[in-house]
């Protein structure tokens, strides 16, 4: 498998460092308010790997951390007049809600920033103890930039850039060098009003959001982490500075790979709330959009391209998913007892034309072209000749697609969400089964009254030589 490392500018091969547990942490949500559809743009790349990975044999340690103190967390909390905890725990909740609404693999940890204040403090306290960090006057505890070496490694240029745009702000902060960053902030009355405020050694204060990641990195996953991951806008200073907390207090190699997620647009413009285009998935399916679409529109792009979100893909989308969940139905349904079309091969070709493209970088267009390559291949075999499909050919080809759809996820959640659509089949098939015993029996009065009844529920027959097809011509 290859994987573009953002910090070598490179596409290199990845194998973990420790065969027996991949160690992934990807940023999570800042729990301030409902995750838009562009940070599930993220999160969902975040869960292709997650389930790749898995597909391919390996144990998968997955952290995604909730930011649950920072400036946006406070000033919410102020805001609603609630407690900092208060404040962010329905949006927790929120996250993982809608997360899997759209199929999002259960991660195997979700730390909260608040949780591991001790282990920041000890952190903090490494830094200082090693000269990587110093405390100002009013209690603040900084970064020393300078001491770090390797600062902007990650970022290039971009990290050089900053220092006359900060130049301003650090004059009254006590910070010995512009570029320096907080570790620790002295608590402000605002933080104290929500209990936003924690003891250290430096008094009463708060973590800094960069050091919150690479604390709960290390903590959990060890020293050096295989992949970490976040959108493109996280690259600079979070990142950069993550790199320079975590080696500065490890004194070894933090991250193997960083991968950042191309921010999604929608209808071709930057997401805000100004812009009235900034879309929540809960927004989504109160309009009656269906999880497994906005999956599909998600997933469609590669990670490191653009993708532009608009409600026409949104039902095109929804179109491909029902093509997928028509041709399952059609190959379940052969009555597959002819001698046989060779369908089993090409599946496994399919399948793993398929990996492959997971492979390279996560090629998810790629990958969707295999699973069409695999829907029109034996879409033509059949039409040619339905009779001759065998067991093997059917079952092969289901078999495909259910791996397929272990790492896209898209039919398991379609099928999820139409729970109720599925007893409606499991009814409009017996209902199919029975008009055909009434034909064969000559009970045309029975047939003809199941075949309007099946009319009045929206599904339309066709007898064909090889049995009775059967589609819906409207939603039930
Ligand atoms: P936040 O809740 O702002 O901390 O963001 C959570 C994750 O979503 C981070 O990895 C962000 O980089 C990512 N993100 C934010 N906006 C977008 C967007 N428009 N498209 C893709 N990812 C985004
Ligand atoms: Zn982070």
């Amino acid at each position: 498998m290859k994987l573009y490392d953002s910090l070598q500018r490179e596409l290199r091969d990845f194998h973990p460092r420790d065969p027996a547990r991949v160690a992934v942490y990807g940023c999570g949500p800042t729990v301030y308010d409902y995750a838009h559809i562009g940070n599930f743009r993220t999160f969902i790349v975040y869960d292709l790997l997650h389930r790749h990975l898995k597909r391919r044999g390996h144990e998968v340690a997955f952290v995604v951390n909730f930011t649950d103190v920072d400036d946006k967390t406070i000033d919410g909390a102020a805001e609603a007049g609630l407690s900092l905890h208060e404040h962010t725990a329905p949006y927790v909740e929120a996250f993982l809600n809608d997360a899997e609404t759209l199929g999002v693999a259960p991660f195997s940890a979700h730390p909260r920033a608040t949780a591991f204040v001790p282990e920041m403090v000890a952190f903090i306290e490494r830094l200082v103890a090693n000269g990587h960090a110093y405390v100002a006057p009013e209690g603040s505890v900084y970064y020393s930039v300078p001491s770090f070496a390797d600062y902007g490694r990650l970022a290039g240029p971009r990290a050089a850039g900053v220092e006359s745009r900060s130049r301003i702000d650090a004059k009254d902060s006590g910070k010995r060098d512009p570029r320096d960053f907080a570790l620790w902030k002295a608590a402000r009355p605002a933080d104290r009003r929500v209990g936003a405020v924690w003891d250290s050694p430096w008094g009463e204060g708060r973590p800094g959001w960069h050091l919150e990641c690479s604390v709960m990195g290390t903590a959990l996953l060890g020293d050096t982490i295989d992949v970490h991951l976040g959108g493109e806008d996280l690259l600079f200073p979070h990142h950069e500075n993550e790199i320079a907390q975590s080696e500065g207090a490890t004194g070894r190699p933090f991250v193997r790979f960083w991968l950042h997620v191309k921010h999604l647009k929608v209808e071709d413009r930057k997401m805000s709330k100004s812009l009235g285009n900034f879309h929540t998935v809960r927004e989504l399916l109160d309009e009656g959009r269906e999880p497994a679409a906005v999956r599909w529109v998600l997933l469609s792009a590669h990670y490191r391209n653009e993708l532009n979100f608009t409600l026409s893909g949104l039902d095109e989308a929804a179109a491909a998913v029902q093509r997928l969940l028509d041709f399952r139905r059609r190959v379940a349904d052969l009555p597959a007892a002819g001698p046989g079309l060779g369908l089993a091969v090409r599946a496994r070709e399919r399948l793993a034309d398929f990996g492959r493209a997971m492979d390279e970088d996560l090629n998810t267009p790629k990958a969707v072209a295999a699973l069409w390559n695999l829907v029109r291949e034996t879409n033509t075999a059949l039409d040619r000749a339905p009779g001759e499909a065998s067991s093997t050919d059917r079952e092969s080809v289901l078999e495909a697609l259910a791996e397929i759809d272990q790492v896209l996820g898209v039919l398991e959640l379609a099928s999820a969400s139409r729970e109720v659509g599925h007893d409606a089949e499991e009814r409009i098939r017996r209902m199919v089964e029975d008009r055909n015993r009434a034909r064969a029996a000559r009970d045309f009065a029975t047939a003809d009254r199941l075949r309007d009844e099946l009319a009045a529920a929206g599904v339309r027959l066709d007898d064909t030589p090889t049995g009775t097809r059967w589609s819906r011509v409207r939603a039930p």
